[in-house]
């Protein structure tokens, strides 16, 4: 039996049989000498593999055709073309007669290089190229090799998955129904990876170096989620002492269930409004089911990812009434699409950047992108006459952004109006305030908003310059480090002299010893994953506004983060010991 410590991002024991997955460096495939009368098999399983992949090709241009139009299979053609490349072809065979080396590895020089070229075009329709050029070059390497690639939508039994890291993307397409939990060699708590994991309920542990080594598939494990830990090959005892655990977190929530339909209020009477945070449109059963008074946060690229095309109007337009109307008379706070940092669309190939999450995204992508803008905004609009929905703008930097968004809004107002469509024309619009500029400025950018949005997960990596994303750097990733709650006052301060609400929809509002602070900071709404809900809603309702205050105020004069979050831990314990975990 071995114990091992990573980064707790989603809470729950699960045990079960592991499956890992060693990612496919498919472009690197050694060169392997070969001696002459190999040369010719070599090329024969090259073509074999040429054919085998045009049959495959073809197939899923067929299959598309018939689901969902001819638009989308007409992709695949791109991919045919350069399997049917005589240049690539040649330049393959000749590469095996030359160099005697295997198919794998001058097929994977060739398009290496193919792959190299185009990324570095200056013409944007050739650059769109690239990824046809790597999912090709992919297709047709796993074909010569025979190493077959796992999919995570291809795993059948009930397993804890293993990889370096999944994508936000792939985690997207997890289920909870085959995936009992999941751990990663990298990745941070605020990464939304991480966040998607407690949105899907699925423990998750991350930031556990080596555990790929450390365990194989078939393996017995125990992931418990709650604080981090591995358990390899448990033994007897261990697996009682984790099922008794179990049987104790259930315990727990079963009861705080019981403040499920009760107001998140002080016991001296102060209201807050607890929202839940949504990436996906189906969490409302859980949503609801947690307790929540609305949605403070719906992060709505995720209805980007995973698609070759992006959402029209209409297909968002639907969506988003449904949720306006499933939570009405409860609001729904629509975030624009935050594209970027760690989350790409695979229908858009944009450029890579050093620094993505300091780069062309959010906001700033749809300023220069106004139609994809537009096309949100109008959907949103258009979902507004049918429940009490609100615009939220991510990463605003200045104050020209919000009245350059604002500008697009009307615009898309005015044409609803001239074409007879309805809206609400009085939606509340409102700043993500998670950038050191903007809390800076939170006066000015109070006179353009309705409401702020504390957004700390980014706030906190860009105030104190630690990747949220990267497990070395999560020691100093300090939600009560003092500079960001001086950030949080003034906010808070500036918001409320022009009489603007403020919520915090970052993962700190989740902890409920952080809840307390910010409750006494006079934070109007906390909005949080679901899953969290009902823990914080029990410690609103069993401290007093005042104390909570007092807790603030004296949390103010301290000079480590760490001093902070010891004493908000003992404040906690005071006020409701079962939280403590
Ligand atoms: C944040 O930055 O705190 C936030 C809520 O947005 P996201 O986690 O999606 O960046
Ligand atoms: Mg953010």
């Amino acid at each position: 039996m071995r114990k091992l410590r990573g980064i707790p991002v989603s809470p729950g024991i699960v045990k079960g049989q592991a499956f890992v997955f060693h990612s496919e460096e498919v472009f690197s495939f050694p060169f392997s000498s070969i001696p002459d009368d190999r040369v010719p098999v070599e090329i024969a399983r090259f073509e074999d593999a040429l054919t085998l992949t045009r049959a495959e090709i073809l197939g899923i241009r067929k299959k598309i055709y018939a689901q969902i139009g001819r638009d989308h299979s007409d992709i695949f053609n791109a991919h045919l073309l350069i399997l049917e490349d005589r240049t690539l072809i040649e330049d393959v065979i000749a590469i095996i007669k030359e160099k005697k080396t295997n198919a794998e590895n001058a097929f994977a020089t060739v398009i290496q290089r193919y792959f190299k070229a185009f990324s570095q075009i200056d013409d944007e329709y050739l650059k769109e190229r690239v990824s046809d050029i790597r999912d090709v070059g992919k297709r047709l390497l796993r074909n010569l090799s025979g190493v077959p690639k796992i999919e995570i939508g291809d795993i059948r039994e009930k397993v804890i998955m293993i990889a370096h890291d999944f994508s936000p993307s792939e985690t997207a397409t997890m289920s909870k129904e085959k995936v009992l939990g999941f751990i990663t060699e990298i990745g941070g708590p605020t990464s939304h990876t991480a966040i998607l994991s407690r949105s899907m309920e699925i423990p998750a542990v991350v930031g556990l170096e080596g555990i790929r080594d450390a365990v194989k598939t078939g393996d017995t494990i125990i992931l418990d989620g709650t604080h981090g830990y591995v358990i390899v090959d448990p033994d007897e005892n261990t697996i009682e002492e984790y099922t008794r655990e179990e049987l104790r977190m259930t315990q727990i929530i079963t009861e705080l269930e019981k403040f499920r339909h009760l107001p998140a209020e002080t016991l001296d009477g102060r209201r807050i409004v607890l929202a839940a945070n949504i990436e996906f449109h189906d969490e409302l059963p859980s949503v609801i089911s947690h307790g929540a008074e609305g949605i403070g946060l719906y992060r709505t690229e995720y209805f980007y990812l995973n698609r070759s095309d992006l959402p029209s109007e209409e297909e968002q337009y639907q969506v988003y009434k449904g949720v306006a109307e499933k939570m009405s008379p409860n609001p729904v706070i629509i975030r624009t699409l935050d594209l970027g940092g760690d989350k790409f669309l695979s229908s858009l190939d944009l450029p890579r950047e050093m620094n993505p999450f300091l780069g062309w995204r959010a906001i700033r992508f749809c300023l220069t992108r106004v139609d994809i803008f537009k096309v949100q905004l109008r959907a949103i609009l258009r979902a507004s006459a049918h429940g009490k929905l609100k615009i939220m703008y991510p990463m605003i930097a200045n104050v020209q952004e919000v009245r350059k968004a604002n500008e697009i809004l009307l615009e898309c107002s005015q044409e609803l109006q001239r074409e007879g469509l309805s809206f609400d024309p009085d939606i509340e619009v409102g700043v993500m305030i998670e950038i050191p500029s903007a809390a800076l400025t939170s006066d000015i950018l109070a006179q353009e908003a309705d409401f702020f949005s504390l957004g700390t997960n980014d706030l906190i990596q860009y105030s104190l310059a630690v990747d949220r994303v990267n497990e070395k750097l999560a020691y100093l990733y300090e939600p009560t480090h003092p500079g960001i709650l001086k950030l949080i006052k003034q906010v808070v301060e500036n918001a409320h002299r022009l009489k603007r609400w403020v919520g915090s929809c970052g993962e700190m509002s989740g902890d409920p010893a952080i809840a307390v602070l910010l409750v006494g900071m006079e934070i109007d709404e906390i909005s949080t994953s679901p899953l969290m809900l009902p823990k914080v809603k029990k410690v609103i309702r069993s401290i007093r506004f005042k104390d909570a205050q007092a807790i603030a105020e004296r949390v103010m004069g301290f000079q480590t983060g760490g001093e902070v979050m010891d004493y908000l831990t003992l404040k906690l314990k005071e006020i409701a010991e079962d939280l403590i975990e």
